[in-house]
């Protein structure tokens, strides 16, 4: 027993250096990555239930390590967030974003909703609509193909300010979306206090669907109640077919998730989109 204590002791202790030996690696490569923009953008389909078909997708970044390879995002956002490099880094996100779908369009596709996440800091920067106005501008985006993704967290922690900035978001035409919906402390009465639109359903309960009658019944009520307040229902994380199965029965609108595709580079998006329309 004793050794086993000291193994895992050893273990943990390792664990620990390589955590903070990568907090310093990544910490101090950020700011340089950025100026040389060692980022993607990934993008995973949204499906509407109804027809199976792409009606939107998430972007997602991606870290393009010269050294280390493809970093996620768990990874390297919460350091972007203590340096305050999520500003320019969020700022990327949602021009290269526009980008995108300015060149899904030009290929001849027909226009999708995309999605972009904010981080807490990023929600809190003044000039944080002015910022999405003027990128929107400039690349000639039509605001109603975009949405933001924030968190219950995020609008709670100055909640007249949120809905001030919310409200300033709405004026320019596009949609929000509230993340992760179900793990955070608020209720969709007091969420709809909020301009939103959508809310997604987190992936823990998704997991779960099929396993735990509690679960399926939090599920169906977070459902029908949020179509009864006209909010677009979106489920993540869908990986199984038995999964899909439920949240149709759920009258659930899009799902998201590996049973469909994971999230894929500009070009492979646009590939499976039309891979799917061609069947
Ligand atoms: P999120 O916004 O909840 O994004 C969904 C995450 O679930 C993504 O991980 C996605 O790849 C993953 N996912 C999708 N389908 C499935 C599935 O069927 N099963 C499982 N197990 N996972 C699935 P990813 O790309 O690693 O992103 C992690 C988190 O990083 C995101 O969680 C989001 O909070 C944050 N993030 C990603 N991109 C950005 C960004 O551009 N800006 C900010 N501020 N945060 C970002
Ligand atoms: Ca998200
Ligand atoms: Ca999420
Ligand atoms: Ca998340």
């Amino acid at each position: 027993a004793k050794s086993t204590g000291h193994n895992m002791y050893f273990v943990y202790e390792n664990d620990m250096a390589d955590n903070i030996d990568a907090h310093l690696t990544l910490g101090g490569g950020l700011r340089k990555a950025i100026e040389e923009e060692q980022f993607i953008l990934h993008y995973q389909p949204k499906i509407r239930l109804c027809d199976e078909v792409v009606v939107g997708a998430e972007a997602l970044i991606r870290w393009i390590h010269p050294e280390l390879g493809m970093i996620s995002p768990d990874q390297f956002i919460p350091l972007a967030e203590e340096s305050g490099l999520i500003l320019p880094l969020g700022e990327w996100v949602i021009r290269r974003a526009c980008r995108q779908l300015q060149e899904w369009r030009e290929a001849g596709f027909a226009p999708i909703k995309l999605s972009v996440n904010l981080s807490s800091r990023q929600f809190m920067q003044a000039d944080l609509v002015d910022m999405v106005e003027r990128v929107l501008e400039e690349t000639g985006v039509d605001s109603e193909y975009f949405e933001l993704e924030l968190t219950e967290s995020m609008l709670m922690a100055d909640a007249q300010q949120s809905i001030d900035k919310l409200h300033g978001f709405r004026k320019l035409g596009l949609t929000l979306s509230i993340d992760d919906f179900g793990t955070g402390y608020s209720s969709l009465a007091y969420l709809k206090k909020f301009p939103i639109q959508t809310l997604k359903i987190d992936r823990s309960f998704i997991h779960d669907l099929g396993l735990d009658c509690d679960n399926d019944a939090i599920v169906k009520a977070t459902i029908a109640m949020a179509n009864s307040l006209n909010l677009k229902v979106i489920a993540e994380g869908v990986e199984t077919r038995s999964q899909v199965d439920a949240l149709n029965g759920y009258a659930c609108e899009e799902v998201q998730g590996y049973l469909f595709s994971r999230p894929l580079c500009g070009d492979d998006f646009l590939s499976y989109v039309n891979g799917r329309s061609a069947i």
